[in-house]
């Protein structure tokens, strides 16, 4: 089979490598759909780890059918979490299944941008999500990156009728502003750098949206009756969005940082302007546990959230690396979806 291996953001080869062999528990899927994740171009977080085959948007069809799965049967449409967690751990009994070690280890066989890609036991026991008729291939491949925003939401404490602000709106940033908006925020903004970006936040659901060169803080105030805001969500690894937000946060708000920053950049923190007697929190997300891929499910299937109105490109596998420079420029494109059967 052709599979894309990853050796840098400028570097991504058409590759051939045999099919996968799946053993007892295990499925293999022929993928139809792959989504491309702004973590994918984070060639730094890549880089100790190539070549290798990425991909963890997938949505396809079983084709083979290890001893002793169930339900599972071949001609199944489905999409598949990656990363699945083991249950039984301190954090994930304590609901943090993102920092479990389990989470950290599990992955496809090789990865989503290839043209089949074998499940482990533990992903099939946990991390397969049926689709139903109503939901297309490339509507699967948004189950893993809304969960992660359900889930960001979630450590936000988001409550209907907040004022939200969004930094950055690549794909990340506008499902924050999407799904804050079908669950009630009372009034979003959003920021970006990239004109067509800001209109998507608009079409998504953005009340208001500035660019990110403006003084953030200050506009804010003017498009939100005098206040700050009540939820940031900094959704851009840029150190100047994240000072921003941090600027642009009401007293007794919640900033959560959803995207990392380079290695090494540290930003600075005075302990008073946040805690002592402003009552800020800060936080952080990183990924979705099995229930949010549930719901991001649900959400897609009952039309809730418009994801496929956000791809801009697709591209078959022998194009793939015009799709890592697309998304690694970060300018004209919003989702980008491998379709690694053409
Ligand atoms: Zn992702
Ligand atoms: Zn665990």
């Amino acid at each position: 089979m052709r599979v894309g291996m990853y050796y840098s953001n400028n570097d991504v080869r058409v590759e051939e490598m045999p099919v996968p062999q799946i053993g007892p528990g295990e499925l293999l899927i022929r993928i139809e759909a792959s989504g491309m994740c702004g973590s994918d171009v984070m060639e730094w977080y890549r880089r100790d780890k190539v070549p290798l085959v990425l991909g963890h948007e997938i949505a396809g069809s079983v084709v083979e059918v290890g001893q002793g799965v169930r339900p599972y049967k071949k001609g199944d449409r489905v999409s598949a979490s990656h990363h699945v967690p083991c249950n039984t751990c301190r954090y994930c009994i304590r609901g943090h299944h993102t920092v479990c070690d389990t989470l950290r280890q599990t992955h496809f066989d090789p990865g989503g941008f290839a043209e089949y890609v074998r499940l482990p036991a533990i992903n099939v026991d946990r991390g397969v999500y049926p689709l139903p008729d109503e939901v297309s291939f490339e509507g699967g491949t948004f189950i893993e990156p809304v969960a992660c925003v359900l889930r960001s939401l979630r450590m936000a404490r988001f409550e209907p009728g907040q004022s939200v602000l969004v930094m950055g709106s690549g794909v990340a940033g506008l499902l924050h502003v999407h799904l804050a908006k079908s669950m009630g925020a009372a009034r979003i903004v959003a920021t970006d750098v990239v004109e067509s970006r800001l209109e998507a936040a608009q079409r998504l659901g953005a009340d208001v949206v500035l660019s990110a060169r403006e003084d953030v803080p200050a506009r804010v105030r003017e498009v939100n009756d005098g206040w700050l805001a009540d939820l940031v969500l900094v959704c851009t690894g840029a150190k100047s969005a994240q000072i921003q937000g941090m600027e642009s946060v009401e007293k007794g708000g919640t900033v959560l940082f959803f995207a990392p920053t380079d290695p090494g950049v540290t930003v600075p923190l005075s302990l008073n302007d946040f805690f002592f007697r402003n009552d800020i929190t800060l936080t952080t997300s990183y990924a979705g546990s099995p229930a949010d891929h549930v719901e991001a499910l649900e959400l897609i299937r009952l039309g809730r959230l418009r994801v496929e109105e956000m791809i801009t490109h697709r591209f078959g596998l022998t194009e793939i690396g015009e799709a890592f420079t697309l998304v690694a420029e970060a300018r004209n494109s919003i989702k980008v979806i491998i379709e690694p059967q053409n």
